[in-house]
């Protein structure tokens, strides 16, 4: 394997965040979120070793996009599309069986009797849906048209903070429409409400059928405050190569504006990762990379493709690896905290054209 950067999977982690879970919310099934290139993780290699777990009933996904990416992959467990998109492709993608989040009479668009839909409602995020007082009509609409309702949906806006006020009050709209709605309706559809942080803050009582945990699926809490609520297991190892190395001197400066000088002599290794891979520039100054299991800063500005590490009295060799994050102390909320950022966005920025994802088995 001869990638600069890789990101290496382990399939343990995953199989134990989703059982960790499911089992957290009274044995609900998931609906995996795997929007974003799966959390950065790669969307095709979580899709197809995870498709077949047992604790999983689908996937969700936010673009026509990453829903068309399933289908090429033969994915079979069902996909749900999280976001509206134009009439033809939610045409197009319900007749390949593509669940359609419905908002709104506009989201039912050209659908065909018989698509699938699952009805979308705002609980108090005021983003996307329908709000409470609106859902005898479109529901009605729904059934009139001769649409499958599949599900019945909303989400958290703030579960991950710590006054759960808001959340609550989510919660209990959401709760009244279950009750309303659920012997009412035949065939039954499925509700789902919690995203990772409902599932830390609200366990069993916000379960309904499914849960839809995404960035602690992949190992990480939604919020550096809810760390530990479960024991989650970061799944993504991200590795990159050394590509050479640099003798500096000592009063001599490394990289771009000269920011760091050396005090000493120095050995530097040009490590083959940089912004354009997803590794934050803004990280310059702050950031360490694991090298022989020592953490070792980076020296001066973060490029493009590359950076410099100080890995003097280290017995190295071009095309070693070195760790750029993962499980333990240099996690991606490490990363994310040098750049005043959350962790999901560090871990969706891994440039998918750019950096190579590998299953770690076991
Ligand atoms: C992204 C998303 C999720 C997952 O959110 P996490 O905070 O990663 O758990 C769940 N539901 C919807 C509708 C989403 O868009």
């Amino acid at each position: 394997m001869s990638a600069r950067a890789t990101a290496h999977i382990s399939l343990q982690a995953l199989h134990h965040n989703l059982e960790t879970l499911s089992q957290a919310a009274g044995g609900a099934k998931i609906l995996l979120p795997v929007k974003a290139n799966a959390y950065g993780h790669g969307l095709k290699l979580v899709a197809k070793v995870l498709e077949n777990h047992p604790l999983l009933w689908g996937f969700g996904v936010a673009s026509a996009d990453e829903a068309w990416e399933l289908l090429e992959e033969r994915i079979q467990k069902p996909i749900l599309l999280l976001t509206p998109t134009d009439p033809l492709e939610a045409s197009r993608l319900s007749a390949r069986g593509v669940h359609l989040s419905v908002g709104s009479s506009e989201d039912l668009g050209e659908l065909q009797r018989g698509a699938k839909v699952q009805l979308k409602i705002n609980t108090g995020m005021n983003r996307l849906g329908v709000r409470p007082e609106g859902v005898p009509e479109l529901l009605n609409e729904i059934l009139t048209r001769g649409l499958a309702l599949e599900g019945i949906y909303s989400h958290f806006a703030s579960a991950d903070s710590p006054d759960l006020q808001d959340a609550a009050l989510q919660l209990e709209r959401f709760e009244k429409i279950h009750t309303a709605l659920c012997s009412r309706l035949e065939p039954k559809p499925l509700f789902h409400l919690s995203n990772s942080a409902g599932v830390l803050a609200f366990g069993k009582r916000a379960a309904f059928d499914l849960i839809r945990p995404g960035i602690a699926s992949y190992g990480y809490a939604p919020d550096p405050g809810m760390t530990g609520r479960l024991e989650l297991k970061p799944a993504l190892t991200l590795k990159a190569r050394i590509g050479a190395f640099q003798t500096v001197r000592a009063g001599e400066s490394v990289s771009y504006g000269g920011l760091w000088t050396a005090q000493r002599d120095t050995l530097a290794a040009n490590v083959q990762i940089g912004y354009g891979d997803g590794y934050p520039r803004g990280a310059t100054g702050k950031a360490f990379m694991r090298v022989n299991g020592e953490l070792r800063p980076v020296l001066g500005r973060i490029c493009m493709d590359q950076c410099m590490v100080d890995v003097s009295g280290l017995e190295l060799k071009v095309g070693d690896e070195v760790e750029v994050f993962g499980p333990g102390d240099l996690s991606a909320s490490r990363v994310a905290s040098w750049v005043d950022t959350i962790d999901y966005e560090i871990l969706t920025r891994l440039e998918r054209g750019r950096i190579g994802r590998v299953l770690l088995e076991g």
